[in-house]
């Protein structure tokens, strides 16, 4: 049976992008040797981290000025790193979600932190609106996507400071602007790789600023100055974001992965909508395109099992809801395909008719 993949992260990526790196853990470029146990400073290594930062530039349409860096630690070592770098006296966080929660918990560390609106109180079932940012704060971070509760900021809040986005989970799944950012981040393994490299995307200016010493592992600067291989970087999942990175080309750009992600989502939702025994649970305007959350109505309560265990038994992977939500998260990254999209939408309409 076809099994398809909605688990939230790790998860999903084009299947040519696996088989690819499969080759290249066999043998690299046909040198004779692994992936896996050549060294990252070596000749055959380099151009892969060039490409991909190349890559990474040319699909974000990233402007002269910024570094592109791969890291360890996912984007819970960002939440430190970013006030460490760029918090001075005072950061300004937006509190869309259990992320941007452990963010300002990590920000405290460094600094004050201004929390400029919060949906904490209602679950994060949706993006607080209508909230002024302090002009005196020395950046705005923002969660672009919350993966757990399935909301999404898609347009950059206009305020008259820097922002800082953790962009994990959609990333590449939309056009940014990047020259509204300070520095944006993603852990790979939501849309771009597997789990073990983070995405740094940051301006060079903005560097430098503080007056605290920034021990040397979690100083940008060391990782710009060092391209990444200030110590030894995460080579297979840095492949692994390369050829990502070139499926994305060869499909379109972040445009067609934008288009593809409204088509999917808006068949989703629609069915979420229309079928009596579902319904979404945050605000409409807000809704992610990237993890889409619905539990059952009230009155089909009791048959949210038998329906997790239909949806498995024809191949549906990953739908459980996260434990803050409950109900059912369907999580359509980039490499989902409509088909499979279409094929949870029959799964919910065979169910309803059954009941
Ligand atoms: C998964 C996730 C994180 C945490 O990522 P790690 O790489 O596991 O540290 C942070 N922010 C968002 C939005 C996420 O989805």
């Amino acid at each position: 049976m076809k099994k398809y993949n909605f688990n939230a992260g790790p998860s999903i990526l084009p299947r040519e992008v696996i088989e690819n790196t499969a080759k290249q853990i066999l043998d690299f470029n046909g040198i004779g040797l692994s992936l896996a146990e050549i060294s990252h400073r070596s000749k055959d290594f380099q151009p892969v981290i060039d490409e991909a930062t190349a890559l990474i530039k040319e699909l974000l349409n990233v402007p002269e000025g910024y570094s592109v860096l791969f890291l360890g630690g996912g984007a819970s070592l960002e939440f430190c790193m970013i006030p460490c770098n760029f918090l001075k006296k005072k950061a300004a966080y937006l509190n869309t979600g259990v992320w941007s929660k452990k963010a300002i918990k990590e920000a405290k560390h460094f600094g004050e932190v201004v929390e400029v609106a919060s949906s904490a109180d209602d679950n994060y079932t949706f993006i607080p609106k209508g909230w002024t940012c302090p002009d005196d704060v020395d950046y705005l971070h923002i969660t672009t996507n919350n993966t757990i509760y399935g909301t999404e900021l898609r347009e950059e809040p206009n305020v008259n400071v820097p922002l800082i986005g953790d962009m994990s989970s959609d990333i590449f799944s939309r056009p940014v602007d990047v020259a509204k950012y300070d520095c944006i981040y993603a852990g790979a393994q939501k849309n771009l790789s597997m789990a073990g490299v983070t995405l740094v995307i940051v301006k060079d200016e903005a560097l430098g600023k503080v007056e605290r010493e920034i021990p040397t592992m979690l100083n940008y600067q060391t990782h710009v100055d060092k391209g990444s291989m200030f110590n030894t970087p995460p080579v297979v999942p840095i492949y692994t974001c390369l050829e990502t990175l070139r499926w994305i080309k060869k499909n379109g750009g972040v445009e067609e992965m934008d288009r593809r992600a409204h088509e999917r989502a808006e068949l989703l939702y629609a069915e979420i909508d229309r079928n009596k025994l579902f319904r979404g649970t945050v605000a409409k305007e807000d809704r992610s395109l990237m993890n889409i959350c619905f539990v059952m109505n009230d009155e089909y309560k009791e048959l949210e099992k038998a329906f997790f265990d239909f949806a498995t038994s024809k191949g549906m992977v990953g739908i459980k809801g996260h434990r803050s939500v409950g109900g059912f998260r369907a999580s359509c990254y980039n490499a989902m395909s409509v088909e499979g999209v279409k094929a949870l939408v029959q799964c919910m309409q065979e169910f309803e008719a059954q009941n």
